[in-house]
């Protein structure tokens, strides 16, 4: 399966993200992580995020691991992106991640953490 990291950094305004800074973090992953593309998005759940994943999301052989809100509300706030693209969202091709309300270094472990688990 190849891994496609989603990164959303929430507008890069948010309160609750303030003390990751994108540009590092995406960096980092990119020499450090394990994984085939990544991108950022500034708001992967409005409509033009929407709009990226239903383009994006391929029915067999990849697993989006997506680094935003609470998994809990990614559920349904990309299902829609999911459904657009003619995917059921499974537990196979869809891995939240919850950076919110971390820096940097924590946001990282987050998707080192997702990243390995995904391997098992
Ligand atoms: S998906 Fe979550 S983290 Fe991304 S813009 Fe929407 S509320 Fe913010």
């Amino acid at each position: 399966m190849k891994k496609a990291v989603l990164l959303c950094a929430c507008s890069f305004a948010c309160p609750s993200m303030k003390e990751i800074n994108f540009a590092e973090l995406a960096e980092r992953i990119r020499l450090e992580l394990p994984h085939d593309f990544m991108l950022i998005h500034p708001r992967l759940c409005e409509a033009n995020g929407e709009e990226l994943l239903s383009d994006l999301i391929k029915k067999d052989g990849v697993v989006y691991l997506t680094a935003a809100c609470k998994p809990e509300k990614q559920y349904k706030l990309f299902r829609d992106g999911f459904q657009k693209a003619g995917v059921e969202m499974t537990d196979q091709n869809f891995k939240p991640v919850w950076i919110q309300f971390k820096n940097t270094d924590q946001a990282f472990e987050e998707i080192k953490k997702a990243l390995e688990e995904l391997e098992k």
